[in-house]
């Protein structure tokens, strides 16, 4: 090698904090634009094929509990586990809807308890 080719260790750290902040920036890009693709997403349509097979309701309260035995008072989607995105969003991203934004008010047949939440 080539003594002339050799980087100073101010050199080497000069590259290397480029390099982190580089880094750094483009995981906050990443971050942006996964919440904007997200917030992209059309609100589920209570009468699509599959929200209507999964008895999928904006508002949990409305559930029928003869209809959907396995719902009980207090499950909504804001305690699901399926619930994704950025907690106190009205409308957030499911897992089992990947398409569409769901209400955190609402509910589906799902429906399977959040670690964590009451
Ligand atoms: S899976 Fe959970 S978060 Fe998704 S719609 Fe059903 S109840 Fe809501």
């Amino acid at each position: 090698m080539n003594p002339n080719d050799r980087m100073t260790r101010r050199q080497w750290l000069g590259v290397s904090v480029t390099a982190a902040a580089g880094l750094a920036g483009a995981s906050a890009v990443a971050a942006t634009t996964t919440r904007t693709a997200a917030a992209a997403l059309p609100h589920l349509d209570e009468k699509d094929a599959q929200a209507a097979a999964l008895h999928y309701v904006h508002d949990a309260k409305l559930v029928d509990p003869k209809k959907n035995p396995t719902y009980k008072p207090g499950q909504h989607c804001a305690n699901c586990l399926q619930l994704t995105g950025k907690a106190g969003d009205a409308w957030r991203p499911c897992n089992i809807f990947p398409k569409h934004l769901v209400a955190a008010t609402g509910w589906c047949s799902v429906w399977a308890k959040k670690p964590g939440t009451a």
